[in-house]
């Protein structure tokens, strides 16, 4: 590979930016950073510059250069400070393609595409199913493109992974009409990252992707359970928007529909108030009144005896971890075998008090805790969790950046392979 191989992976959200500078080949980032708070007076860029040193026993060891800047406002100006900076820093010509994270593909997209005006004109279009996302990640797009003239531009879809769902897991049982005229399915997210977990999973257990059979829980602010049954996603927790499944952070994840109805008649809200409740008031944070944020209800479960805080912060641990539990078993349905359950994110790779207690609720499925090893694995360290005479239960850390500028990297190889005069 030469040394101008590296992917500039951009995640686009409505007010912020995270970006990363990315060896697609090990996924060994040189510059990461995140721009938030965009359009308002305390908009922001953190940058880490990864310096790597030889010690004496010549270990590689990483140093982290952090440095924040004040005077970005919109995406386009952090774009325009990233360029700077990567200039500064002599790596702008290290750069041979940038990977978007685009969230909703809809039908049209399962592989990495190159972004065409007719590809960005498709995103604009499914932007009417994922109107919180796919606009953001459109503006990322349209700053990059500004800023790199050059260089060719690849979408990654978060939904990808889950277009081999078959036809019994992604139709919903309303009018045949809905789905055929106004593309209302099951379409499934967070699939990069059950995508790169499934794939590592493999690894681990020494067996080819192909023959592999997980279950995977990706438990962050997000929270989504997919089954994958010979290394394709066949199901999974979140469905037409993410919305559906699990509670989650501020989700409140599937509920009777029925709950709408009286909302709004019987309650008075109006839709756009019942969509921030469901998006945004509920979850681990409506439930608990205290927080979205784990680790703050943990701590809140344990510190404060038998208060009201302590009460509601157990409860709504209690309630997530019940509901995942209940996911993963009720995949079991879309496979035949299981070779793992697989852990990852914020939550799962961290919290050896949720993984207990959503595995106390799997004994039926042969999961038996290691209570050693559930403690010591977390802060970025992957292995089996479970005992000796129990099914497997891996945490694997997730690197969605990595699988974004690994697919576009080849992607770019590929159509240069295909056309030679592809720059
Ligand atoms: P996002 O979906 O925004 O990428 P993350 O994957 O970073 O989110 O997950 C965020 C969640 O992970 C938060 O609820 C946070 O409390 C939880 N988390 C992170 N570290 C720990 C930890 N050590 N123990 C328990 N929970 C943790």
């Amino acid at each position: 590979m030469s040394d101008n191989s590296y992917v500039l992976v951009i995640n686009c959200g409505s007010s912020s930016l995270k970006f990363s500078l990315i060896a697609p080949l090990t996924g060994e980032a040189i510059i990461d950073g995140l721009a938030e708070r965009l359009m308002t007076d305390s908009a922001e860029i953190t940058f880490k510059h990864y310096l790597i040193t030889v010690s004496q026993e010549d270990t590689k060891e990483k140093e982290v250069e952090q440095f924040i800047l004040k005077t970005p406002f919109d995406h386009k100006t952090a774009i325009e400070q990233l360029v700077e900076t990567l200039t500064r820093k002599q790596l702008i010509d290290k750069i041979s393609a940038i990977g978007h994270r685009v969230v909703h593909g809809g039908e049209q997209y399962s592989q990495p595409t190159l972004i065409t005006p007719e590809v960005k004109n498709t995103i604009t279009e499914l932007s009417k199913l994922a109107p919180l996302h796919n606009p953001a990640n459109l503006i990322g797009i349209e700053a990059a493109q500004h800023a790199f003239i050059n260089l060719p531009q690849v979408a990654i879809f978060d939904t990808a992974f889950h277009q081999t769902m078959p036809e019994k897991a992604y139709m919903y049982a309303l009018p045949y009409s809905l789905y055929q005229q106004n593309s209302v399915r099951k379409y499934g997210f967070h699939g990069t990252s059950h995508y790169f977990v499934s794939q590592m999973a493999a690894k681990k257990i020494n067996k080819p992707i192909v023959q592999c059979n997980f279950i995977s829980a990706h438990l962050g602010n997000g929270c989504s359970v997919t089954a994958v049954k010979n290394g394709e996603s066949v199901d999974s927790s979140m469905g037409f928007t993410p919305l559906e499944g699990v509670m989650m952070g501020t989700r409140s994840g599937s509920i009777d529909p029925g709950i709408i109805f009286y909302l709004v008649e019987q309650l008075n809200y109006t839709l756009d108030e019942v969509n921030q409740l469901l998006n945004k008031k509920s979850g681990l944070l409506g439930l608990s009144q205290l927080s979205n944020d784990c680790r703050t209800l943990e701590q809140a479960a344990i510190e404060s005896g038998d208060s009201d805080k302590s009460r509601l912060a157990k409860l709504a641990l209690t309630v997530f971890c019940y509901q995942i539990a209940k996911s993963i078993a009720s995949f079991s349905a879309s496979l035949t075998s299981l070779d793992a359950l697989i852990f990852t994110g914020g939550i799962g790779e961290n919290s050896s008090f949720i993984r207990e207690q959503i595995i106390t609720h799997l004994s039926l499925l042969n999961f038996q805790l290691d209570p050693t090893l559930n403690q010591s694995t977390k802060l970025g360290k992957s292995g089996n969790i479970c005992c000796d005479n129990s099914r497997l239960c891996l945490i694997i850390p997730t690197n969605e950046e990595w699988v974004i500028a690994e697919q576009a990297f080849s992607h770019i190889q590929q159509l240069k392979q295909e056309n030679p005069y592809v720059s």
